[in-house]
């Protein structure tokens, strides 16, 4: 393939207010987003330019924006107003000045919401050996990050390993965002890897926990129901959570910490209630965390990486045994539109269905070839 000339991207314009929602319209007042069409660089040492193919819709994105001269603690790379917008994602190699990756290599690593993008070589997290056949999908869902931090929270945060592949076990685990990426999956490992008696969802629609428990919860509650709590209560019948993995923060998580068992372990895995507006993720009850001896670990997917290897063969294997379904696991949505840039107005779109509540079932991809 030639090296194009051009390159099609989603710039990151300006921030909304604060405790305000992003604008993912380019046409309305002040976008948060801008598509532009620019001159493609020519590579430097060390650097190789991507094809993009597929982009993985991330919560955490929103936490990555800041104002230029923003230096508060950032957990990976911020992008600043003015620069084009990143999301983790698959792509081609296209031209390479990198030894480690050649034209053709297909990669998963954190691109640039573009057509094309030049990314030094260490953005990428590995080339993808697909001697199986998989579907690349998969390699940003059910074998993806998002399944590793499901993975991780459970059995290093949650320090729940000694329960894997038990058949039944007296363990009650909660999961907050059970209908997404993550918690779909920590449902499943909970429910069919970890013998779970109880397993708790909740998801923001009646529609949603139908979903949440035919793949193994045995109660999702819709948390926007006014008397979800008490359907909880009810459920657990005097009995309390092992572990609660927290994707949302704020009233959900506040509610969890008076539900936990003494010595009980909470992964702190998420906070997106308060992405927008930090307000909506402060928590109260927090006298339980002493009166309860709780334990809460944040993590983040990335500091296991030494163990990404052993948990993917466990995840092959439960998606090859039927444990962890794949069916549907993902969402993929195609760019409508008569040309490049018209195509790439629909990114912010589609990203901001995470906080809105319309995001489909699993995990949001979008196809961008
Ligand atoms: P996702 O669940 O696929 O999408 C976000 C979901 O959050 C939406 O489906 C929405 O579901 C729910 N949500 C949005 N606003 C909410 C609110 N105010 N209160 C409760 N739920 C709300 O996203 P994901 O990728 O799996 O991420 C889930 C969480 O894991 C996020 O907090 C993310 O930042 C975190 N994460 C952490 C790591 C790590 O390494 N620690 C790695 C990946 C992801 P409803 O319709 O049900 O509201």
């Amino acid at each position: 393939m030639s090296v194009p000339s051009e390159v099609t991207e989603v710039v990151f314009k300006r921030l909304p207010p604060p405790k305000e929602s992003i604008q993912p319209d380019t046409t309305k007042a002040n976008p948060t987003f801008e598509v532009k069409t620019n001159k493609l660089d020519s590579l430097k040492d060390g650097q190789i330019l991507i094809k993009s193919l597929i982009f993985s819709n991330d919560p955490t994105q929103r936490t990555w924006l800041r104002k230029p001269g923003d230096n508060r603690r950032a957990y990976i790379a911020p992008v600043y107003e003015g620069e084009t917008m990143e999301a983790l994602g698959i792509g081609e190699v296209i031209d390479s000045k990198s030894d480690k990756f050649k034209q053709g290599d297909v990669v998963n690593a954190r691109i640039k919401w573009a057509d094309y993008s030049i990314i030094n070589e260490s953005s990428v997290f590995n080339k993808i050996d697909n001697t199986q056949g998989l579907p690349l999908e998969y390699y940003l869902s059910v074998l993806g990050m998002t399944s590793l931090t499901a993975f991780f929270g459970l059995i290093e945060a949650g320090q729940l390993k000694k329960y894997l592949n038990k058949r039944d076990s007296d363990l009650i685990i909660a999961v907050s965002a059970a209908s997404g990426a993550v918690g779909s999956i920590v449902v499943q490992i909970a429910k069919h890897l970890l013998g779970a008696k109880k397993v708790i969802g909740l998801a923001g629609s009646d529609a949603k926990c139908k979903w949440v428990e035919e793949i193994g919860a045995d109660l999702c509650v819709n948390y926007k129901s006014e008397n979800y709590q008490k359907k909880i209560d009810e459920f657990l019948d005097n009995d309390w959570v092992d572990v609660y993995f927290d994707n949302v923060g704020g009233e959900i998580l506040s509610y969890f910490l008076s539900k936990m068992k003494e010595f009980g372990r909470i992964a702190a895995c998420g906070s997106i209630a308060g992405y927008n507006n930090p307000d909506k993720a402060l928590v109260s009850n927090w006298f339980n965390v002493v009166s309860s001896t709780l334990t809460i670990e944040g993590f983040l997917v990335m500091q296991y990486k030494d163990k990404i290897p052993e948990a993917t063969k466990i995840l092959s294997d439960a998606i090859k045994s039927g444990k962890i379904q794949t069916e549907k696991a993902y969402h993929v949505e195609e760019l409508k539109g008569n040309d490049e840039r018209e195509k790439f107005t629909e990114i912010p779109k589609i990203w901001n269905l995470l906080f809105d509540g319309d995001k489909p079932n699993g995990k949001l991809l979008i196809k961008v070839k």
